[in-house]
């Protein structure tokens, strides 16, 4: 089933419940949301916007942008959502890139002259045209484009990652199966709308479930536990950085019995941050994995065991192997090899770059995720960091996330980061970024005794570094190519 059909499905099966809370507090059942995004196509139409074309979208968190995303859905309009907080130089990147028919923006940002952009208020009507006549109706294929979404890009400048409108519709119905959502649910959501994680597991997911989203601007750790409270949510997904934020908050708990399930993704979670989350909500954390190019690939399971440090068995549907990236060959169970994934929420590539699609797929047609990943004998995955990420130094391989949950063990350690230096001997050595709450001249003492207790001498850092912060993006993942840049520059100097 498309996300299309999802979609069109739920508006109408559902038209007396709430859908949405807007983030200006308005509550919409699904008959009103319907009725807004048939206004909104038809204003898009109005613009000229046609099935096939590309809309860019640098709004803020808003009902406007929850409107025009589900008017592109619907109308097969390719929906290409960007950072709002992006520079006019990225924005410059995408829209040269995407070549959309028109830019969405809610400031003046600049854009390039050819390109048609419109300023709306994020929270305005300016986005819904007066009642007319019903536009015709169109029903997207399967394999049409729905979003085009672009990757962090950690590595080069950001590539845009194609989804179809069976790939979405693939992963909602997959993640509707394993986390049970039910039209009783309530969302409480809290994530940014411009990356795979708010705008497709969490709002997609709600929607196509018939189930209610109470949309907050941002994430503020007291605003999402009022409203947990307020609105008896049953749901909240987040990001590790989120739930250390919450469970040092300094509030007792969430105190509501009517959570049954909280997420965390995106990036690593500590199985510390995951014990103290599940106690602080009361109800099973599931953590999950998965990427921009894929949606959801793995979770714990809702009901059982969750087994902390692991991120679940593959979601129904999707296909997961380990393998060896120098022999191509599947890695024995308890082997740590590239993470490779199947199934049709697997995008088809990255839009007009046909090398670097090529290079994403293995020779049978599998995703090459770039995450270095373990496989138990019961298909349990353990995420062990990015390869790109991978250190070896003089000969031995230091997976980063090994040293860097070993230093977090540390009382004085609050945040770190692990990274790979060039070096002339070893050809990279081993460095630790902190954020380190003790004597500055206690850091390698200290550090490295606790080190050499609890690792191989090869993985111990030889370079340390404290700071203030680490640098983060949007989605809390620590910027790590960053990191490693700065820290050889000061090598060097
Ligand atoms: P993005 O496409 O921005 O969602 O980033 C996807 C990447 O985030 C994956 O390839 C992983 O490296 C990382 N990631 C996502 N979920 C997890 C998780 N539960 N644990 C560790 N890394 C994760």
């Amino acid at each position: 089933m498309t996300i299309h059909e999802l979609l069109a499905t739920a508006f109408t099966r559902h038209a007396a419940r709430p859908a949405i809370t807007t983030t200006s507090g308005d509550r919409l059942d699904y008959a009103a949301l319907a009725a807004r995004v048939d206004a909104t196509a038809r204003w898009l139409a109005e613009q000229g916007v046609t099935a096939g074309e590309r809309l860019v979208v640098r709004l803020a968190k808003g009902q406007a942008f929850v409107d025009i995303y589900l008017a592109a859905l619907l109308r097969g309009i390719v929906f290409v959502p960007v950072n709002d907080g992006c520079t006019a130089a990225e924005l410059e990147h995408y829209v040269a890139d995407a070549d959309p028919r028109l830019v969405l923006t809610d400031d003046d940002i600049d854009v390039p002259a050819h390109v048609e952009r419109l300023q709306l208020d994020p929270h305005g009507d300016e986005h819904l045209a007066d009642a007319g006549a019903p536009l015709p109706a169109t029903t997207p294929h399967a394999d049409d484009l729905a979003v085009l979404l672009y990757t962090s890009g950690t590595t080069g400048k950001p590539k845009g990652a194609m989804l179809t409108q069976d790939n979405l519709g693939a992963n909602v119905r997959a993640l509707a199966t394993a986390w049970e959502w039910v039209p009783d649910d309530v969302l409480v959501h809290a994530l940014p709308l411009f990356h795979v994680h708010g705008l497709f597991v969490a709002l997609t997911g709600a929607l196509a479930a018939g189930a209610h989203a109470v949309m907050l601007p941002r994430f503020a750790a007291d605003a999402v536990l009022d409203t947990i409270e307020a609105y008896d949510a049953t749901m909240f997904m987040a990001v590790p950085t989120m739930h250390h934020r919450l469970v040092t908050s300094g509030r007792a708990r969430a105190a509501t019995s009517t959570l049954r399930l909280v997420t965390s993704g995106s990036a690593p979670l500590r199985p510390e941050t995951a014990a103290a989350a599940q106690a602080f909500f009361g109800c099973p954390l599931v953590e999950r994995y998965g990427m921009t190019e894929v949606g959801i690939a793995a979770s714990q399971p809702l009901h059982g065991e969750q087994r902390l440090g692991t991120v679940g068995v593959a979601l129904p549907s999707v296909r997961l192997r380990v393998v060896d990236p120098s022999t191509a060959v599947a890695c024995p169970a308890g082997d740590t090899g590239e993470v490779q994934i199947a199934g049709p929420s697997v995008f088809p590539g990255y839009w007009r770059r046909t090398e670097q699609t090529a290079a994403t797929f293995t020779d049978d047609g599998w995703l090459r995720s770039g995450d270095l990943g373990v496989l138990a004998d019961d298909g349990v995955l353990t995420i062990r960091g990015r390869s790109k990420e991978l250190i070896i130094s003089a000969g031995f391989n230091v997976y980063p996330r090994e040293v860097e949950e070993c230093l977090a063990d540390h009382p004085a350690v609050r945040e770190v980061a692990v990274v790979g230096l060039p070096d002339d001997d070893r050809g990279e050595v081993v460095a630790a970024v902190l954020v380190w709450d003790g004597p500055e001249s206690l850091v390698e003492d200290d550090l490295v005794a606790h080190c050499r207790a609890h690792l191989a001498a090869y993985k111990c850092p030889w370079v340390w570094r404290t700071v203030e912060s680490l640098p983060r993006n949007a989605m809390g993942k620590v910027q790590k190519h960053t990191l490693a840049q700065q820290l050889a520059d000061s090598r060097r100097d």
